[in-house]
């Protein structure tokens, strides 16, 4: 079972997971993001990889809690504001974009229903080596959160499977190469906090400034300059051994 928010990073995921189990299914979270275009990618993705899609309705929780600039308008989502303002997030020193609590739902919620669907396997796109550092996507937490779910759903085999845990943006554009969905990637996720899909990039849509399309542009542009490199020592290896 994948938990597929609709960006690159679960996206990535959900064919990683393809060319590694059998049978695939996926679930979203409807959180009351303040950008429906993640749930719309994820819908999108998830139908081009012909595999069965849940979404499930948290309603408003997340809202009420508030205290994150993905849940919040009123909160600025620039890398700079974190520090500022009075929200949970500043007061830890975290991104303003940190949504509290938010991988304890999304994993616990996908955990349940993997386990009702038969899957003892979640799979996630937490990422440690993101510059956002958040405390919901290191290792520690993971293996934590994976014994407590054990536990809660009886289930011993249960297993949180993170294949992007230790990789840079730009490694994880690299899996998306060698697993032949680059296209998709590019064209059928969201990473924008400002959920803009006016601007086409290299990489995909996007404002092209927030910290989430800036992490995913130096991603591509690392990505893009290794293959180069790598594509002309190829081609002068070639050309020694003719
Ligand atoms: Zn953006």
């Amino acid at each position: 079972m994948v938990s597929l928010s609709g960006g690159q990073d679960s996206g990535t995921c959900l064919f990683w997971a393809q060319s590694q189990y059998e049978h695939v299914e996926a679930v979203s979270l409807d959180y009351g993001q303040r950008h429906r275009i993640e749930l719309d990618c994820a819908t999108r993705l998830a139908d081009i990889a012909g595999v069965t899609h849940t979404v499930l309705q948290l309603g408003s929780a997340f809202r009420q809690i508030g205290s994150s600039s993905l849940t919040d308008e009123s909160i600025d989502s620039r890398w700079d504001a974190t520090g500022t303002g009075n929200h949970y997030a500043a007061r830890h020193g975290l991104p303003s974009s940190f949504v509290p609590g938010r991988n304890v739902v999304l994993l616990g919620y996908g955990a349940a229903h993997a386990v009702v669907r038969g899957a003892t396997t979640l799979i996630t796109g937490v990422c440690s080596t993101d510059e956002a550092g958040y405390p919901d996507c290191r290792i520690t937490f993971i293996r934590a959160y994976e014994n407590a779910l054990r536990e809660a759903l009886a289930e011993p085999g249960f297993q949180i499977t993170a294949p992007l845990l230790d990789k840079t943006k730009s490694e994880t554009w690299k899996l998306a190469h060698q697993l032949g969905c680059v296209n998709e990637i590019i064209e059928h996720t969201h990473s924008c906090y400002h959920g803009d899909r006016n601007n086409r990039f290299d990489w995909g849509y996007g404002c092209g400034q927030c910290p989430a399309c800036t992490t995913r542009a130096t991603g591509w542009t690392e990505n893009a300059t290794t293959r180069r490199q790598s594509h002309r020592e190829n081609t002068e290896k070639i050309r020694r051994q003719l």
